[in-house]
């Protein structure tokens, strides 16, 4: 008779002997639910009627498919088939609050004295302390627990607001920016209010009204191989909310070598990633990607753009594995990469197994400390920079009087279309910046070229591309369209 694994699903399993799953023989997937049910009188009185029918507010999956779509009950089952029962749940009520609470009594032996909680305490995480998986010894450990935040962003700012909501203890949060009117689209911890303030200023406000037992340690500087390790070193878990590269393997060294776990999250426009990397228990963001990518093939949020509520879930997802570490509950994120698309809204996992040679947290590792991370991921130096500086370029008060003149340049646009469409310069020609090469006819007959973007730093790429070329009369617009705006034309929209 073939072999299926029944799962069996949270609100279920006080009925069920509170196991999770169980394998039982069976022809067909009704018979194998009802065997589960004769075994156990409670759930039985939960998924059938009197009569014996499926109660129809209970959904069941043979593998991934309903068998309203199969052949329900009468499906019938092969070895190794995955049968899950679906139930509707609501929100916060449990289904068998008295078993939620017996279960809860029932791990009372080793539980501290609640009164080290005050009476408001108790109230504030009254969802929590009825958790088994909490209770007052987890709320303690929340309580006792130090977590840096590096960035106080898109993925900062819901995770501190969940943090600090469960009652974790210290929040350190390091980021060295204003607010600006175009993070609020995302970042929640900031209000309309609040443009032109430093954001650990603003966030530790929020934080503190939202929980004044949290205590939040502001760190505002931006994070270096000098500072990292210091940095680091009071936290039990970091939480990596960064937007760059350099600072995302400086994060990752920094957590490795002090032997502390790092919650990954990245997003990019409609796509998040989430994993866990503890190179105590398992790999570490090296082993999964040993070499940054050349810094021309990614885009930052600035340029590629991000759905609003994308870091919301991811920086919840952070939050969430933060959460279960501090509680030692649950299966950490531990060698999984979690991907999602919220387009599709799918999520995929896959295995992230640790590299044996991994530079930094194999038996034979090389690297014993920090590194110079903005050479290691090829971020322009100083000399680089210095040479972009040192670019044939036009100021917006002078390409206005020149776009004014008989002999106005052509003007190259090198943004995405989305950014056109935001905002443009009067006869410009959009050509975006990987479109250039193959594009770059269109330019041959102008007498002087001058190319722009948002801020100067693509622009300024075409123009040295345009200039190897041949092309002897090209200019950068200094500052980009938001320096325009802002010098020029204060009717266009800075983004
Ligand atoms: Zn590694």
């Amino acid at each position: 008779m073939p072999n299926a694994t029944v799962k069996v699903p949270t609100p279920l399993r006080p009925l069920a002997g509170g196991v999770s799953e169980l394998s039982l023989e069976g022809t067909t997937v009704g018979g194998v639910i009802r065997d589960l049910a004769e075994s156990n009188p409670g759930l039985k009185r939960h998924l059938f009627t009197a009569d014996g029918k499926l109660r129809n507010f209970v959904t069941v999956y043979l593998n991934d498919e309903d068998i309203r779509f199969l052949e329900r009950e009468a499906t019938p089952l092969k070895d190794g088939d995955v049968v899950s029962i679906v139930p509707a749940v609501a929100g916060g009520s449990p289904t068998a609050p008295r078993a939620h609470l017996r279960s809860a009594s029932r791990s009372g032996g080793t539980t501290p004295a609640p009164e080290a909680f005050s009476k408001d305490d108790l109230r504030r995480y009254s969802r929590h302390l009825l958790l088994p998986e909490v209770g007052v010894a987890g709320q303690r450990k929340l309580r006792q627990a130090k977590v840096l935040l590096i960035g106080a962003g898109g993925l900062g700012a819901p995770a501190a607001l969940y943090l600090a909501a469960a009652g974790v203890g210290e929040i350190g949060l390091v980021d060295f920016d204003s607010v600006d009117l175009s993070n609020l689209q995302r970042q929640v911890l900031y209000s309309t209010t609040d443009v032109g303030r430093p954001k650990l200023v603003a966030a530790k406000e929020r934080i503190e009204s939202l929980n004044p037992g949290t205590r939040v340690v502001t760190h505002e500087q931006r994070l270096s191989a000098e500072n990292a390790m210091e940095t680091l070193a009071p936290y039990d878990v970091v939480l990596d909310g960064t937007d760059n590269f350099p600072t995302r393997y400086l994060v990752n060294d920094a957590a490795v070598l002090l032997h502390k776990p790092s919650v990954y999250g990245s997003i990019y426009r409609f796509e998040g990633q989430v994993s866990v990397f503890d190179a105590e228990r398992g790999p570490c963001y090296r082993c999964l990607y040993p070499e940054p990518p050349p810094p021309d093939l990614v885009p930052s949020c600035a340029e590629a753009g991000v759905l609003g509520v994308l870091p919301g879930v991811v920086g919840v997802l952070q939050a969430t594995e933060t959460v279960k570490l501090i509680l030692g509950q649950g299966e950490p994120l531990i060698g999984r990469l979690l991907l999602y698309d919220a387009l599709a809204l799918k999520f995929r996992e896959l295995k992230i197994r640790k590299n044996p040679r991994c530079v930094l947290c194999s038996p034979h590792a090389t690297q014993k400390e920090l590194i110079d991370y903005p050479a290691f991921c090829g971020v322009p130096s100083v000399e680089e920079a210095a040479a972009r500086e040192r670019l044939p370029r036009v100021e917006p008060e002078a390409l206005r009087a020149e776009l004014d003149s008989d002999e106005p340049p052509f003007l190259v646009d090198v943004r995405e279309p989305g950014e056109w469409s935001i905002a443009h310069l009067p006869g410009a020609h959009l050509i975006p910046k990987g479109e250039l090469p193959e594009r770059v006819d269109e330019l041959t007959r102008a007498a002087k070229v001058v190319v722009y973007c948002r801020s100067g730093i693509r622009s300024a790429e075409a123009t040295q591309f345009l200039l190897d070329l041949g092309f002897s009369n090209v200019r950068t617009l200094h500052g980009g369209i938001n320096a325009w705006a802002q010098r020029v034309d204060p009717s266009l929209p800075q983004y």
